[in-house]
């Protein structure tokens, strides 16, 4: 009885899903034409790329839009990025069910349809990836959505990808809380000419 027990447990563990992988959609596996509009109170405005929305320190009464994310506009593939993705992917293969794979992005609901089209584009169509729109920039969020990922599915080993110094600070957090989990994120400088 004792034996099958640890039989079934070991069954249970091997069927689990061990690791998260994490990437994030804007400037980390795709630089694309999409602006950020702000408007200023004074009635002047400017278009800010999502690398410099990402470090732009906001005005009293600055109004955002970010209308021109609902669609993924003439998307590039960041190739060094990508590779690792495939990667992940064909590990994914090899031993089906070990890990999660995710694109987490500020995009909302709207732009979920046009980053499928990228990926399917890219990976010539059918791949196990879990695409989740957080509709905000805030760098708590990406790691409240990675916290609860762990909490539901007891991940021991998580990787995290972004070209934003905020969001992978943010997610290097959760190792505090997490001491005895593999936390890692990088942060990702794509090249320019992107
Ligand atoms: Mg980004």
């Amino acid at each position: 009885m004792k034996e099958l027990r640890r039989y079934i447990r070991l069954v249970l563990e091997a069927s689990q899903m061990s690791k998260l992988r994490v990437f994030d959609f804007d400037d980390t596996l795709a630089v694309s034409d999409s602006m950020v509009l702000v408007q200023h109170t004074d009635g002047a405005s400017e278009l800010l790329t999502p690398a410099e929305f990402n470090s732009y320190k906001p005005e009293p009464g600055d109004e955002f839009d970010f209308s021109q994310f609902e669609d993924v506009i003439n998307p590039r593939a960041v190739v060094e990025v990508t590779q690792i993705l495939t990667k992940i992917l064909n590990a994914e293969l090899k031993n089906p069910g070990d890990r999660k794979i995710a694109i987490l992005t500020s995009r909302g609901q709207r732009a979920q349809s046009s980053i499928q089209g990228f990926l399917d584009e890219l990976l010539g169509g059918a791949s196990n990836i879990e695409i989740v729109t957080l509709g905000s920039s805030d760098p708590a969020d990406k790691r409240d959505w990675i916290d609860q990922q762990i909490g539901s599915y007891g991940f021991q080993d998580v990787r995290f990808f972004d070209d934003s110094e905020g969001n992978v600070a943010a997610v290097l957090e959760l190792k505090a809380k997490y001491p005895d989990i593999k936390i890692r994120a990088q942060n990702i400088k794509y090249a320019e000419s992107y």
